[in-house]
This record gives C-alpha cells, sequence and structure tokens, in this order.
C-alpha cells in the first residue's frame, strides 16, 4: 500500500536519509526504531509531503506522490493520516468537534454524518462520555486518543504515528497502547508506527524496522529482529533500551 524506493532526502549538506527501501502492505503495522536522530521522522514527514524528499519515490496505492503539483498533494494528504507526539487537536473546539472538523471541510461530509462518525471514533477510543469537553479538560492521554480518533474518522489509506506516547506520563501511556493495538488488530488499519515502545513492537508489529543514520540497517518479524538481530548496532540499541 506505501512503496518507499531509494529514498534520499538532504537538509543543505547534511544528508538525514540514505537510499530507504520499505514495503508497507494493505493492513500491515510496521513499527519503526532508531536512536535519536535516525531519520524515522523525517521519513514519516516524507510519506505525508510535509519534507519533499531529495530523491526517490513514494508511492501510495500504486500513486506516485512525489513530484507532485500542489492540488494533488492536498488530495493525495487526505489519504495519509498522522498522529504526532504533541496532540495538535483545536484548543478551543470539543472532543467531538475536533473529530468533526477534518470531515465536514476536507472531506465535505455533513455536519449530521460528521457526528455520527465522530461519535463512533470517540466511542472507539472510549471517549463518548468526554466528546463535548475541550482539549484542556482533558488528560493527555485522553488528547491523544481523541487526536487518534480525528486521524482515523479520515479514513485513511495508511496512518502514521510519530512517537504517539512520549510526551505522555507513563501512567497514561498503556490506554493509548491499547486503542492503538485495538486499531491494528480489529480494524485491519495500515499502520507505520515510530515508537519507543518496546513491548508494543514485540506484541503487534508485523514487522520491525531498525535505522540509524538516515540507512535502514535490518528488518523482519519482530521475533528475529529483537531475539536474533543480524546487525550489530541493531544488537546494541535493543540492548541499551532494555
Ligand atoms: P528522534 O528520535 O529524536 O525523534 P528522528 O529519528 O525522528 O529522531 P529526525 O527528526 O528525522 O530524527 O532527524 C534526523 C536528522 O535530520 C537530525 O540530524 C536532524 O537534525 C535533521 N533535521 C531534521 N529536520 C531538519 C530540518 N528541517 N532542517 C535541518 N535538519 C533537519
Ligand atoms: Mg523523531
Amino acid at each position: 500500500i506505501v512503496r518507499i524506493e531509494h529514498l534520499n532526502k538532504s537538509f543543505d549538506a547534511t544528508q538525514v536519509l540514505k537510499d530507504v527501501n520499505i514495503n508497507v502492505w494493505p493492513g500491515e503495522v510496521v513499527v519503526v526504531l532508531g536512536p535519536s536522530g535516525s531519520g524515522k521522522s523525517t521519513m514519516l514527514r516524507c510519506i505525508n509531503l510535509l519534507e519533499t524528499p531529495t530523491a526517490g519515490h513514494i508511492l501510495i496505492e500504486d500513486q506516485e506522490i512525489t513530484g507532485k503539483s500542489n492540488a494533488d498533494v492536498n488530495k493525495l494528504r487526505r489519504d495519509v493520516g498522522m498522529v504526532f507526539q504533541g496532540f495538535n487537536l483545536f484548543p478551543h473546539l470539543t472532543a467531538k468537534q475536533n473529530v468533526m472538523i477534518g470531515q465536514t471541510k476536507v472531506l465535505k461530509k455533513s455536519k449530521e454524518e460528521a457526528e455520527a462518525e465522530a461519535m463512533k471514533q470517540l466511542t472507539a477510543v472510549g471517549l463518548a462520555d468526554r466528546a463535548d469537553f475541550k482539549p484542556a479538560q482533558l488528560s493527555g492521554g485522553q488528547q491523544q486518543r481523541v487526536a487518534i480518533a480525528r486521524a482515523v474518522a479520515m479514513h485513511p489509506d495508511v496512518l502514521l504515528f510519530d512517537e504517539p506516547t512520549s510526551a505522555l506520563d507513563p501512567e497514561l501511556v498503556r490506554g493509548v497502547l491499547d486503542v492503538m493495538r485495538d486499531l491494528a488488530e480489529n480494524s485491519g488499519m495500515t499502520m507505520i508506527v515510530v515508537t519507543h515502545e518496546m513491548g508494543f513492537a514485540r506484541d503487534v508489529a508485523d514487522r520491525v524496522v531498525f535505522m540509524e543514520e538516515g540507512v535502514v540497517v535490518e528488518q523482519g518479524l519482530p521475533e528475529d529482529v529483537f531475539d536474533r538481530p543480524k546487525n550489530a548496532r541493531t544488537a546494541e540499541f535493543l540492548g541499551s533500551i532494555k
């Protein structure tokens, strides 16, 4: 569903991504691991065209997304959902309005349709009773679950997560991971997840990709990468965070 081919990205003289090749199949959950600065966020940002690749191709549903005009970019962005470390909710809108706004503005759904979908997705993340609360009245974990509901309500082809739990207090991490696990296992959502949550990676990922210094060093089944890393750098990284 997502094909990343020979992706390169440089900022000035610094090459941040070096010939990255990753294929993601429909319904697959790919977890991306790697040390700080290895290029994980930059790769996600290339997939939703927040960054323009320096070279290489990215295809979504067999459609080339690289090198498109602005109008096409806007359409393609609808097909890619993103959940960030910070929750990026509109502070003046309620949870329900936050989940509705993309549906009405971008997908041009009616208010009734958008509201029904918003309540469905808020229920799925366990927040139906918080629908009329504003972000400031919600915990960080609840805000992140609203952000996930908002992304899912757009029915993207693929949902990208960039360290969705790393800004949360430890006791709130679990609820967000449970929502992500439920999405992966019960909705068949295609997901690319950058996280340091090794338990999630091991249990939920169909495949783990280890990146370092802009290079995909190793990828494979979680049990292979975790228990039998082929690469010395992967082993060292996994050892350092256990
Ligand atoms: P972390 O785990 O800390 O989030 P990361 O793997 O997500 O790290 P990136 O944020 O992708 O890493 O950054 C990779 C490299 O690219 C870093 O060296 C960073 O300084 C550089 N970089 C990222 N964005 C820019 C930018 N807009 N301009 C210049 N350099 C950038
Ligand atoms: Mg990052």
